[in-house]
């Protein structure tokens, strides 16, 4: 059993008063069909003002109950939905039910050799705002918006009860982080809950396993939670087909797609990206998997550099691999940015078939949910045309069992595997 530090045990508890809301016919049909988000312009009554992480009640207008959620005066997203149709008590017992069924789902992973994977996905899991990432013994807890705070200590109990780990760390998104006035001294990379005997902290970098290599991430300070865990099945996926390949992994971050394409074979592995901490966390990954013929004997180079001006770099020097990987961050945070987007995805697309060799895999992936998927791979096939080299698809793949998708909005990450003449 872990124990809960004082961060944790000064939260305020949920107020015992639920808001009554009546909303739109539109938001009654969207919530009826299982979407999580009630949007601040669709609620046509409410009882009183409410506070961050209240319950709100949805009633229809025979005053039929339709959902309840935690209500957020701080976001558009005014409520998140927790249960529908059915009423249900929001408490310790209810969070233990869905930990454990998300747990459940993710079962087939563990007898993979991974041990790092998403157990909660947020509204995926009907825990909406709201993710839980494992790596081995340590938990990493992030929060998207306020409403979570006076349910906290429940939910971190329910974990427990369900989990086995030495620590849970804290994240905030960035919006959270700024809102200091709601987070009564909650703090990003803090420690929630330790093993008597383990120290505030882990000791160090977290390593764990994904498909038997062995990786590190930093929880505290890492992008995300501190690993790319939405790649796994992408990576092995490059992992089978690298054999005997050269490969460049453009914005490569922590060396995901690098390591298994050194695992599966490949000769000559390059790795790019802009951050430093990103590329010498890289150069350590490899050295935690030298246990592995394959990564022993690959060469090996990182580059912190900007993707952009490496891969034209590259041209230049009329360098060429027989896979390219590009795997950007979010390039379109709003509606209004998809456009700038899909230039940018076409960019990518140009710049990467210029380094590909004549028969070569491109593999090139979004996790920008404003961009559909069609209007994503429509973008990549045409600037292969435009660049007189049509692509021919092997696969379009999606999210894996970590990641379920139960609304439109919680599909974000596409990614095209094809060859190129
Ligand atoms: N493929 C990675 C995840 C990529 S996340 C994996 O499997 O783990 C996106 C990465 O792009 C981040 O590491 C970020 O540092 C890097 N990045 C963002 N903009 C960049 C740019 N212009 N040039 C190089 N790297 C960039």
């Amino acid at each position: 059993m872990t124990e809960i530090l004082p961060a944790l045990s000064q939260l305020p508890s949920p107020s015992t008063q639920r808001i009554a809301l009546r909303i739109t016919a539109p938001a009654e049909r969207a919530l009826k069909q299982g979407h999580p988000w009630i949007f601040d312009q669709s609620i046509t009554e409410q009882s009183h003002k409410g506070a961050p992480g209240d319950l709100a009640v949805i009633f229809d207008d025979k005053r039929r109950f339709l959902g309840v959620g935690l209500y957020d005066p701080t976001s558009p997203i005014r409520v998140r939905v927790l249960q529908k149709i059915k009423p249900a008590t929001i408490d310790n017992n209810w969070f233990h039910e869905k930990i454990k069924t998300a747990d459940a789902i993710r079962a087939p992973l563990r007898k993979q050799e991974t041990d790092g994977y998403r157990l909660i996905h947020g509204e995926n899991d009907g825990l909406p705002g709201l993710v839980i990432d494992r790596y081995a013994e340590t938990f990493v807890l992030k929060l998207y918006t306020p409403a979570w705070v006076p349910h906290l200590k429940d939910v971190c109990a329910a974990l427990q009860q369900t989990q086995h780990f030495d620590h849970l760390i804290l994240r905030l998104s960035r919006t959270l982080n700024k809102q200091a006035d709601e987070l009564h001294g909650l703090t990003d990379g803090m420690t929630l809950t330790a093993s008597p005997d383990k120290g505030q902290t882990p000791e160090g970098l977290v390593l764990f396993k994904e498909n038997g290599l062995t990786f590190e991430c930093d929880p505290i300070n890492g992008q995300k939670t501190g690993f790319f865990l939405d790649q796994r099945e992408n990576r092995e996926r490059v992992r089978d087909m690298s054999e005997g390949k050269s490969v460049l992994n453009v914005f490569s971050y922590t060396g995901g797609f690098s390591l298994y394409a050194a695992d599966g074979g490949a000769t000559e592995v390059v790795s790019v990206d802009f951050s430093t901490p990103a590329t010498q966390a890289t150069l350590r990954n490899i050295q935690h998997n030298q246990n592995k013929p394959n990564v022993k004997n690959a060469k090996f180079e990182t580059l912190d550099q900007d993707a952009f001006e490496a891969l034209m770099q590259m041209k230049a020097e009329k360098r060429q691999f027989d896979i390219v990987i590009l795997d950007p961050p979010m390039f379109a945070q709003n509606q209004s940015q998809v456009e700038t987007a899909l230039a940018a995805y076409r960019r990518l697309t140009h710049l990467g078939l210029d380094v590909l060799k004549r028969g070569g895999i491109l593999v090139q992936a979004s996790c920008s949910s404003r961009v559909s998927t069609v209007e994503f791979f429509d973008a990549i096939h045409r600037s292969a045309r435009e660049t007189g080299r049509p692509l021919e698809e092997i696969e379009r793949t999606g999210h894996a069992l970590d990641h379920p998708i139960t609304y439109k909005e919680g599909a974000y990450l596409k990614c095209l595997f094809a060859t190129a003449p």
